[in-house]
């Protein structure tokens, strides 16, 4: 391998931002978030969910809430 140029590999623990579950894994980052894991994701639970999706829709709701309001123009 050619040195300088190769980036460290460190054992970083990743956090699941949707069920708060933690796991090991190899990467040059420090620290890694996922919005889904093998302990939360409907293939591995076996349940339907979506988390995510009604987050989008909630998002979506507001901002054009936001839009009829003349007076919260401003964050476009
Ligand atoms: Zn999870």
């Amino acid at each position: 391998m050619k040195k300088g140029i190769h980036p460290k590999y460190n054992t970083v623990t990743v956090v699941c931002t949707t069920c708060g579950s933690t796991f090991e894994t190899g990467s040059v980052l420090k620290e890694m978030r996922v919005d889904t894991c093998s302990k939360c994701h409907p293939f591995y639970t076996g349940q339907q969910k979506f988390i995510q999706a009604a987050g989008r829709v909630e998002r979506f709701n507001k901002r054009m809430a936001q839009k009829q309001e003349p007076s919260t123009d401003s964050n476009k």
